[in-house]
């Protein structure tokens, strides 16, 4: 497994010139784009790894995730579906239009921007900071890494720049879909986003949700059910604008962030984490793609 892991990554690593690194958060145009590394935790404890498997990103959008869980484990399967749909799009994931397409003006799933902040506006605390401390240790709990932490100069440069989202949140409070202070929910959300993890961490996740909820650990941390709606929301939502192709060449439950992160789950097989800042027109890891692909096709990974 090391030679195969070690193979593709030198493979893949032209791919990286073909994309760019996200640059409307400054902050994240300072990235490396030549990095590329892969971390697979099998179900059964085995872990494997290549590349740059221990650089450090923000988590972005794959936090959406992690909330949608936390979110569910607070309010309730039902409650939470009432507020965000499970449609896909075919627009990008923070447009505004999305807020208009669904007949009781929620947003369309929790992996776009606009169903992410709603869902953050679920998640309990009294304060910003007690609903961002929930977050962060549940992502510990999840990666089994005491020591992440929000990167704050991400969160800075999001919190600055973040005007398209103020937009869709606004927008959202204007139709009664969330409550409270706008600036507080994207608060939290932003340090959501901000949170850094290694290659290694989202793999980490992404074997809890190959084993349906249940940590390496044998402790369950959500249920079977809201693992497999999770995992299905995935599918058909994980990789923006791009999850139909990536679910036709890939067939992997996944989700990417701009932070060049992918986190994927192979059900009853294993979790898989892979980093490479270079994103392609997408906003997905454009070496990252590449490597998901080979690796699906050499181990027969597709669920379909
Ligand atoms: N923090 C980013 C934003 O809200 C997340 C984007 C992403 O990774 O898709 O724009």
């Amino acid at each position: 497994m090391k030679r195969i892991l070690d193979n593709i990554v030198e493979e893949c690593r032209p791919w990286t010139s073909k994309g760019e690194v996200a640059s409307y958060i400054p902050e994240l145009a300072k990235a490396n784009p030549d990095i590329l590394g892969i971390w697979v935790t099998t179900l059964g404890g085995e872990e494997y790894f290549a590349g740059e498997y221990d650089f450090k990103f923000t988590i972005q959008s794959i936090s959406k995730v992690v909330t949608l869980m936390l979110a569910i484990l607070d309010n309730g399967i039902e409650y939470v579906f009432s507020r965000v749909g499970m449609e896909p799009t075919e627009a990008s994931f923070n447009s505004i239009t999305n807020l208009d397409s669904h007949e009781e003006k929620i947003p369309l799933n929790p992996m776009i921007n606009a169903g992410a902040i709603a869902i953050v506006s679920l998640i309990h605390g009294d304060t910003i900071e007690e609903k961002a401390t929930r977050i962060l240790n549940f992502t510990r709990k999840i990666t089994g890494n005491p020591y992440i932490s929000i990167n704050d100069s991400v969160y800075e440069s999001e919190k600055k720049t973040g005007d398209r989202n103020r937009a869709l949140a606004y927008y959202m409070k204007g139709n009664g879909i969330i409550e409270g202070s706008v600036e507080e929910i994207l608060d939290v959300y932003f340090k959501a986003c901000s949170m850094e993890v290694t290659s290694k961490d989202i793999a980490r996740i992404g074997a809890m949700l190959a084993n349906d909820g249940v940590l390496l650990t044998n402790e369950r941390v959500i249920s079977r059910e809201a693992c497999r709606i999770i995992k299905t929301i995935m599918v058909t939502c994980g990789m923006y604008d791009a999850s139909g192709k990536f679910a036709v060449h890939i067939g992997i439950p996944a989700k990417s962030g701009v932070g060049g992160g992918i986190m994927a789950a192979v059900p009853r097989r294993m979790g898989i984490g892979v980093v490479g800042p270079a994103l392609n027109s997408k906003g997905n890891s454009s070496g990252g793609i590449k490597i998901l692909e080979k690796l699906s096709q050499e181990l027969d990974l597709s669920i379909f």
